[in-house]
């Protein structure tokens, strides 16, 4: 077995510090990123600083098995997407109370009817000046500030008597 000479070990020494201390630096530079990727997306799932601090600990100090555990711990849903979701319910809940209840048979009906089509009970009635429609409690147009003859208080559930309703009555364009 021939002898290797003492100068190429040493060189040999040299390139293996090197390598070990390049592929140190890399993990190094990746645990430090696992770290702040970690802080980054726990700051878009929870507004609670005390899970920022402890998620980014667990991954600084257990690294890749840390982060497999937040993936698998941490919050589902984005602060966006929840955000989303209750915007989206709460324009759902706007539209079944703009749809109203009949007071008279509880039939749904719509935001621009005047009378309900199942009873005829009077929904709303169209201002004398302008030709909006006008809930049965105002006391005045909002449009025209015609005031409302006969305008009686909210919720009384009454069933009026059939009134024809004239076509001109329709309101413009809302
Ligand atoms: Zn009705
Ligand atoms: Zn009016």
């Amino acid at each position: 077995m021939p002898t290797i000479p003492a100068e190429l070990l040493n060189k040999i020494g040299v390139v293996l510090e090197i390598v070990v201390a390049v592929l140190a630096a890399l993990t190094v530079a990746f645990w430090i990123a696992m770290a702040i990727w970690t802080l980054r997306d726990i700051r878009t799932r929870t507004a609670d600083v005390f899970a920022w601090v402890l998620a980014t600990v667990l991954v600084a100090i257990l690294g890749p098995i840390g982060l497999l555990l937040y993936v698998l711990l941490r919050p589902k849903e984005t602060l966006a997407a929840v955000y989303d979701r209750q915007l989206e319910e709460e324009a759902l809940l706007r539209d079944i109370t703009t749809r109203q209840a009949c007071p008279s048979c509880q039939a749904v009906t719509e935001p621009e009817w005047l009378i309900c089509p199942h009873c005829r009970a009077e929904l709303r009635h169209t201002c004398n000046a302008c030709g909006k429609l006008l809930e049965l409690n105002w006391s005045a147009c909002p449009f025209c500030t015609t005031p409302v003859a006969g305008a009686r208080p909210a919720g009384s559930g009454r069933v009026p008597q059939v009134k024809p309703i004239e076509p001109a009555a329709q309101p413009t364009a809302s």
